[in-house]
């Protein structure tokens, strides 16, 4: 193992090696853009250019690429070398300072919801300086944004980046009023803890399901799942681990700060966190997570999953996107700190995550939204469709005692007064109980824990950062023009309690009863994708987001289009895989093994016609009824398909593809997979659960 502080950021072209390479002027300058967001002065973008230029060509880079992360939900790169003709008929290597800043790659096959009409098929790329160039495979990454020409944001990090202002400008107000003048900015800081599968990859590449839509779409139950329970945190396997320490290596190259691995619930099931960092890096970092787990993993003999839910029967994979925000002085904003000062702080910022869950609940839906993630929200193994809070039952308590103004404590019961009184301190482990809750408070973070394994976590960020934002500028406009601060504060924070208690639950959200008593409240349950994103343009998210200037009204339209038509894209693939395995393997082997079978029966009646043949003929028409109803229900899978085809609208064609086909799906499957539990091994066209759960020895 190489020397971790050595490799750590050695592919990155970070504050060090800027500082190393850099004129000092130069230096300062790009120091001061980072820090306020300015925009890069040409000049110095040119000698910033070539000093990174040089570097990377040190670590053999021939090419460099402008990374971005379009609506696909995955990482974009088009590589171009620095090789410029010299006169001599040679070559130079350059890199030029318009070529670090700005690109512009053909756009027009990113999906865009319609923002980029066909006559301005181009869009162009902006260096986010925020976030480091790094190396990736011999290729200078530089990260980016993704817009149009008509100032369109077509990615996943230009909105990400403006809800991140919106929350500094609203939370930078809060602080004033609490006299913190010293504060330049305020950042949100996520850690994404990372859920996934691995398997081996023998297996993978002979399942079609697997290699087309990341998910098994057929396959019974295995003997064994995960019942024994002795899988979370058990001891990592040889080759798993040969996996890991690889991929922290490479994580640690590019600056990832991986901290923690073990393995997780499900047989086969892991989880990589790492430590927080400022949410639009993080973001960053996430997908290069993402992207280099696929990687090494092959390398490895094994196949990453990344897919919600791989397989029926045992749990999903999902992504804990813990939250906070903090100070550029390095305070975090939700600890509650031990003064009273900084406890009726904390409470205020407390209670607009809570007004914000509670008035945004649709929009966090939305943004864990998926085809894939339907298969687990409300699964009984994560979160329920309803969007809760959990703050723990100490400080729910003191919420509850200062909303009634009412004593609390122990022996000497008093008046929690905001601003007089010190908060009781409620110890961080007994906060963080509650592992069944969508939004839970973890002593100075929140947690999300809807957000699907395989989803980008920009979306969860933009709301969250955006709708705490709209929360702290209503604060802001009450306390600013207070004649009396704490008792305004001291009011505000009592009403907020009092009007949104409703969003507070601190039992077991795994339960059937609370979801009952979440339609009592008039809390949302929204089941499933199409139940939830329609709400992405309701007037008061529009509004939402336009004010803040996170989205164009028009971008959020656009979104809301991409992301019904992905769900409609994931099913129809889905679908279509499944006929085709169904009638070029599953069928023949069904068929197949009918025959051995009657074969079997006819030869054994054949030597002598008193021997028993029952439990080949019976098993013979078993097989047979079951590859008849195969081929109906596949019949009627296709024909939903054909509706589905000639459908125009695609709001329309969602909720069709929820109502008919996935039904449809799910019933081809289950005959298909009743005759696997009866045929022949030997004849059985796809490796079996057991083989993709139990296979890495
Ligand atoms: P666990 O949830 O397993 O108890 P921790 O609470 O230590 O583990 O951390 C879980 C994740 O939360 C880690 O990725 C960690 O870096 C992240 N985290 C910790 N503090 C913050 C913070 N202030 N902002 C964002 N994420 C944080
Ligand atoms: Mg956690």
């Amino acid at each position: 193992m190489a020397n971790v502080t050595e490799i750590f950021g050695s592919m990155v072209f970070d504050e060090s090696a800027m500082k190393a390479r850099l004129p000092k002027e130069t230096f300062r300058q790009l120091q001061r853009t980072m820090k306020d967001g300015r925009s890069l002065d040409i000049n110095i973008a040119n000698v910033v250019a070539n000093a990174m230029k040089d570097w990377a060509i040190e670590k053999g880079v021939t090419h460099y690429t402008h990374w971005f992360q379009p609506m696909t939900g995955n990482t974009a790169e088009k590589h171009d070398s620095f090789i410029s003709p010299d006169v001599d008929g040679k070559v130079i290597m350059e890199f030029s300072g318009k070529e670090l800043v700005q690109g512009e790659p053909d756009a027009s096959s990113f999906p865009s919801g319609g923002l980029r009409a066909t006559f301005e098929a181009r869009g162009y790329t902006a260096w986010d300086p925020t976030s480091y160039a790094f190396i990736k495979d011999g290729v200078l990454c530089i990260p980016t944004a993704f817009c149009s020409y008509g100032g369109h944001a077509l990615d996943k990090k230009t909105p990400l980046l403006r809800s991140m202002e919106a929350i500094n400008r609203q939370a930078l107000r809060i602080l004033r009023l609490f006299g913190h003048t010293d504060v330049i900015s305020v950042k949100t800081t996520v850690g994404p803890e990372q859920e996934y599968f691995l398997i081996d990859k023998k297996y993978y590449e002979q399942r079609k399901d697997l290699i087309y839509t990341g998910r098994t779409l057929f396959g019974a139950k295995a003997p064994r799942g995960q019942e024994m329970e002795d899988h979370y945190f058990g001891t990592i396997k040889t080759r798993v681990k040969a996996f890991m320490n690889e991929l922290n290596e490479e994580l640690w190259k590019v600056g990832v700060l991986a901290k923690t691995e073990h393995n997780e619930v499900a047989p086969a099931q892991h989880e990589l966190a790492p430590i927080f960092t400022t949410t639009n890096i993080a973001t960053d970092h996430n997908q290069l997570t993402m992207e280099l787990m696929q990687r090494i993993a092959k390398r490895h003999g094994l196949v990453c999953l990344l897919h919600e839910k791989p397989f029926e029967g045992v749990n999903g994979s999902g992504k804990h996107n813990n939250w906070s925000i903090t100070t550029d002085t390095g305070v975090n904003l939700l600890d509650p700190g031990d003064t009273p000062c900084e406890n009726a702080q904390f409470l205020l910022f407390l209670c607009a995550v809570i007004k914000a869950v509670d008035e945004y609940q649709d929009m966090l839906r939305v943004s864990a939204a998926s085809a894939g993630n339907d298969h687990r929200l409300g699964a009984n193994e994560a979160p329920p469709a309803v969007v809760s809070m959990f703050v723990g039952s100490e400080l729910m308590e003191i919420l509850e005692a200062i909303e009634q103004d009412a004593p609390y404590g122990g022996k000497e019961k008093e008046l929690m007064r905001i601003g007089v009184h010190v908060l009781p301190k409620f110890p961080k482990d007994t906060t963080d109980r509650n592992r069944t809750s969508p939004f839970a408070f973890t002593g100075n973070k929140f947690e999300f824990r809807m957000v699907g394994s395989s989803a980008s976590i920009s979306g969860p960020n933009i709301v969250l950062n955006t709708a705490v934002a709209e929360e702290l500028k209503q604060f802001a406009d009450i306390l600013e023009n207070a004649a009396d601060f704490e008792a305004e504060l001291h009011e505000l924070i009592r009403k907020t309690i009092r009007e949104h208690k409703r969003i507070s639950f601190n039992g077991n959200g795994y339960d059937d009863a609370w979801i009952e008593e979440a339609e009592r409240r008039g809390l949302l349950n929204l089941k499933t994708t199409p139940d939830a994103l329609p709400y992405y343009v309701k007037e008061k998210n529009l509004r939402l987001f336009t004010s803040h200037k996170v989205f164009s009204e028009e971008e959020v339209r656009a979104r809301y289009e991409i992301k019904m038509e992905l769900y409609v894209k994931t099913l129809t693939i889905e679908a279509r895989t499944m006929t085709d395995m169904v009638n070029k393997d599953i069928l023949p082997a069904g068929s197949a093994y009918a025959k051995q079978l009657a074969d079997t029966a006819l030869a054994k009646k054949a030597l002598d016609p008193s021997i028993d043949a029952s439990y080949e003929t019976e098993l013979a028409r078993k097989v047979s009824g079951l590859t008849r109803t195969i081929c109906q229900r596949d019949q009627a899978l296709r024909e939903a398909l054909g509706k589905a085809e000639g459908m125009e609208d695609f709001e329309e064609s969602a909720f069709f593809f929820r109502d008919e086909v996935l039904p449809a799906m799910e019933a081809l499957r289950s005959a298909a997979d009743e005759l696997e539990t009866v045929t022949d091994a030997k004849l059985w066209p796809y490796p079996s659960y057991g083989q993709l759960l139990f296979g890495i020895l």
